[in-house]
């Protein structure tokens, strides 16, 4: 072990610190706090000096693996690189330091930037208008949802309880949709992997609400009879509800609007470029088609037409209040800022670019790994495994479990693994538009590197990782007793 992978309590010394600070004018009266609510003794904290502490936590985040350190190729989570410049954008004092109950007045300028986005929002994806209140993106969908329900009930249409969610769907869209009080009903998938709209008919009777999709859909495949989804989904009297979280294939190209949907969400802290994973806070801005965007929540952010000024106001028939004021503000300066430095051009090339990426990576490994749904990919790809994976030998198998496991060795974060649930060895590889074909190389040949190993060293994978911090964790452990503390 090397000397600073000690904890830092470890290289405490007593009386050593890292700081001085002046006298407080306002120190604290310890008489004013009530008597059993005061400590003791003093708190047990490390004392080190500052070099150690400083090493002490940039040691701890070289433990960890980030976008910033390594290619994350992670399926329906778009790990796309976060520019610098978001961050120092959204640190402006201007900005970071505004309170939620400043007068409209001192704040034009933020609401200037959340009525901007906004706008962006609707002509990126052709709805009529957006509310950037909800916080992620299963917090978006449970709003959308909340709008879907709101219509129906405004309507005297009780009935219409029922949601229709695909079997690929991303798990928070049933999820929200139970949370929602919607009684959630599945759709099959065809044999290439696309809505089976034979499944869909039966479905569709007075009591549905709507329909989830996204498209392309969670194995990656565009959802080519949408059409006819549209129509007979309106027809029987539901809405459409576009789940968004990824729209990286989109971008540029297609619009949920213009395919039908009614309302839909995105995540800023995905195809917008804001960080997320254990990272930071996220944002799931929901629109709407015009005629439900009075059922948006409170509050709203309007430009007023006799003043000109931009004014915060409540939507008495809108779904209620999700949050507690406007979001997280600054993940919509950092995607506001991402949307502005890419400019109205490159946006078109997201598109494109991220499509071509995943299909370059599918193609140049599907002699190596099964690829149960042939063909041209959007965004991102599903693989089955390896071709070659020693199956039914106790002793040689190799899953894809193994295969993740030992990317990490290689110096990449594994892909998505074991989802969608359509296959039993998911591999869900997004690579991502803001890649370079050098990157992209480098992970194929891991991944033939690691084929190869199935083959002559099948132990080497089933033990890794093997140079890594952690080695393998009981993953229900450490997500029901996980070790919070030294
Ligand atoms: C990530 C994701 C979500 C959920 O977003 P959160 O911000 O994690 O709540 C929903 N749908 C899809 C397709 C996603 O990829």
């Amino acid at each position: 072990m090397k000397y600073y992978d000690r904890l830092i309590f470890e290289l405490s010394k007593k009386g050593r610190t890292g700081f001085s600070l002046p006298e407080s004018s306002w120190a604290y009266n310890a008489d004013s706090i009530p008597d059993g609510l005061r400590r003791g003794t003093p708190a047990e904290l490390p004392q080190v000096s500052e070099p150690d502490a400083v090493r002490h936590y940039v040691n701890l985040s070289n433990m960890n693996f980030g976008v910033d350190t390594g290619f994350y190729p992670l399926g329906s989570c778009t790990m796309k690189y976060n520019p610098k410049i978001n961050e120092e954008m959204a640190s402006y004092p201007g900005f970071s330091e505004l309170h939620p109950l400043q007068p409209d007045d001192t704040v034009q300028g933020a609401l200037q930037i959340y009525g901007e986005l906004s706008d962006w929002l609707c002509s990126l994806t052709g709805m009529s208008a957006f509310t950037l209140n909800p916080f992620a993106g299963a917090h978006g969908e449970l709003t959308g949802l909340m709008i879907m329900r709101s219509y129906h009930i405004s309507r005297g249409d009780l009935k219409r309880t029922k949601i229709i969610v695909p079997d690929s769907a991303h798990g928070t869209n049933p999820a929200s949709a139970a949370v929602c009080g919607l009684q959630v009903v599945q759709v099959k998938s065809t044999p290439q992997g696309i809505i089976d709209t034979e499944d869909l008919k039966p479905l569709l009777d007075d009591t549905v609400a709507g329909i989830m999709m996204t498209n392309p859909n969670t194995l990656g495949l565009f959802e080519t009879e949408i059409h006819e989804i549209e129509d007979s989904v309106h027809a029987a009297g539901g809405l459409l509800y576009y789940d968004g979280a990824n729209m990286n294939a989109l971008l540029g190209k297609v619009r949920p609007g213009d395919m039908g949907f009614d309302i839909m969400h995105l995540n800023l802290h995905k195809t917008f470029s804001t960080p997320h994973g254990g990272g930071g806070p996220g944002s799931g801005p929901v629109g709407t088609a015009e005629y439900l965007k009075h059922l948006l929540p409170s509050p709203v952010v309007r430009k007023s037409e006799i003043t000109g000024k931009y004014e915060i106001v409540d939507q008495p028939q809108g779904a209620g209040r999700i949050s507690g004021f406007m979001g997280n503000f600054g993940v919509l300066m950092k995607a506001y800022t991402y949307i502005l430095s890419i400019g109205k051009e490159n946006v078109r090339k997201i598109g494109p670019y991220s499509v071509l990426a995943a299909n370059y990576v599918k193609e140049s490994l599907k002699d190596l790994y099964k690829l149960p749904v042939p063909g041209l990919c959007k965004h991102e790809f599903v693989f089955d495994g390896l071709v070659k994976a020693n199956a039914g030998d106790q002793d040689r198998e190799v899953t894809t479990l193994d295969v993740a496991k030992r990317l990490l060795d290689l110096g990449f974060h594994a892909p998505t693994i074991y989802f969608p649930l359509l296959f039993h060895q998911s591999i869900m590889i997004e690579p991502c538009e803001t890649e370079s074909k050098e990157t992209l190389d480098a992970f194929i040949e891991a991944m033939r590197t690691i084929a190869a190993e199935a083959e002559s060293e099948p132990e080497l994978l089933r033990s890794a990782p093997h140079n890594t911090p952690v080695r393998r964790p009981d993953e229900t452990c450490a997500a029901t007793h996980p070790k919070l503390k030294f």
